[in-house]
């Protein structure tokens, strides 16, 4: 049976009330689409259900053009097994160009996720590798556009089935998609009665939690614990941020549906110690496990992994910003995602259930003069620049994390994976 086709809606056991809440949080909520403004969508063909629920939760709030482009996981497969190999070097360039003109026109951006996370695991590495170099290039233009923050965005989930059986292995292909609906919805905050309103005090809790750390403007984040202890010097000048945050259009966004993290720029070459992965990081298809490295004045200087060390090992040799820092977040450990105890193999959910770092690219909104600064401006402050922005968790119930401030004041921040108040 192939499982990865579409299906019609009614053909799942996906409660479809939920599904409407969610598709209109992700336009009122997630994306803050404004009166007139054009909408950009992404997604797998079997999230078309979703996309419908969208274009017309989006036509209703008076959306211009709703656009939605689809990928497929079979066409994907059949790329990496019968293309010619040197095709694995080229990357749909007119398609960013356009995304590039669509987003300078403020059109807002949405994703969604939904595909297997391991789809490429059984491709070949150097093929896969190649190919998201040159997509990683060629996007590079619009991508800027995001990480600079300078329109609305919001990246949400599908159940998608191959996900799914992922996660459930033992159950039936719809029983495990229902499961896994069900836990997008409890973490989206879809099954309260008004998820908007939910939302919005949601929102107001970051909020508490970014203000006390930007008030604080800590130099230093020292987290311990098992096999961890690490010093995440911040950057200069550096913004905590977290739930809604305001794009450099305007608009009101919560970029990430669902998100329970507070998170700001490290400074690239003030990362010292070292750092155990708490939970397996899917990697574009790939699984790298019980991660370890060393970091010497701001770069991993050894890296090694129980699983998936060599991609790992590639993953850092991206360029010369991928062994450093680009993001510290934090959350707490009783997070609904953490304590659901589901392991998503999906960045979007599993970097909310713990603490983690990312590699690579910085948020270049994460200051807190943050207008429109350029590259120089940026790496001036300590932001780190890469081609790769890749989140991995550190946090469990057993890491405390202390603030250190400029005078050597230590700050208990997290004390066995909780805020300490
Ligand atoms: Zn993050
Ligand atoms: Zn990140």
């Amino acid at each position: 049976m192939d499982y990865r086709g579409v299906r019609m809606i009614e053909n799942t056991a996906i409660d479809k009330d939920k599904l409407d809440k969610l598709a209109q949080l992700a336009v009122y909520t997630g994306v803050g689409l404004q009166k007139g403004q054009n909408l950009l969508l992404t997604g797998p063909v079997e999230s078309l259900p979703l996309v419908r629920l969208i274009a017309k939760h989006a036509y209703k709030a008076g959306a211009g053009l709703v656009t939605p482009l689809f990928s497929d996981a079979d066409v994907t497969l059949s790329r990496y097994k019968y293309a010619e190999d040197h095709s694995f070097d080229v990357a749909a360039d007119w398609l960013y160009k356009g995304m590039g003109d669509a987003f300078d026109n403020n059109t807002a951006r949405m994703a969604i996720a939904g595909d297997d996370p391991m789809l490429l695991s059984e491709m070949d590495p150097e093929k896969v590798a190649r190919a998201n170099k040159a997509n990683s290039i060629a996007y590079k233009p619009a991508r800027e556009r995001i990480t600079q923050f300078d329109i609305n965005w919001n990246i949400l989930s599908w159940p998608g089935l191959s996900w799914a059986k992922r996660m459930f292995p033992d159950m039936e292909p719809l029983e495990a998609q229902t499961r896994l609906s069900e836990a997008i919805f409890l973490a989206s905050r879809v099954v309260e009665d008004d998820p908007v309103q939910a939302w919005k005090e949601h929102n107001s809790a970051l909020r508490e939690k970014t203000d006390w750390l930007n008030a604080r403007n800590f130099k230093d984040l020292h987290f311990t614990g098992p096999g961890t202890d690490l010093k995440v010097g911040l950057a200069d000048d550096h913004e905590w941020m977290g739930g809604a945050s305001q794009a450099q259009n305007g608009v009101i966004c919560n970029p990430n549906i669902p998100s329970e993290e507070v998170f700001t720029t490290p400074h690239y070459l003030r990362v010292e110690g070292h750092v155990s992965s708490t939970k397996p990081l899917s990697h574009q298809g790939s699984f790298i496990d019980e991660i370890r490295v060393e970091f010497k004045e701001g770069a991993i200087v050894d890296a090694k992994a129980s699983k998936g060390e060599k991609i790992f090992n590639k993953v850092l040799e991206s360029d010369d910003g991928a062994r450093r820092l680009g993001e510290v977040a934090l959350v707490p450990d009783s997070s609904p995602i953490s304590q659901s105890g589901l392991l998503f193999y999906n960045t979007l959910f599993d970097e909310n259930a713990a603490c983690h770092i990312a590699l690579g690219q910085c948020y270049s909104k994460c200051f807190k003069s943050k207008k429109n600064l350029s590259q120089e401006e940026i790496r001036s402050r300590g932001g780190n620049s890469s081609m790769i922005h890749i989140d991995w968790m550190i946090g469990s119930k057993e890491i405390d994390i202390d603030g250190v401030s400029f005078n050597g004041e230590i700050i208990p921040v997290f004390r066995k994976g909780e805020w300490c108040d």
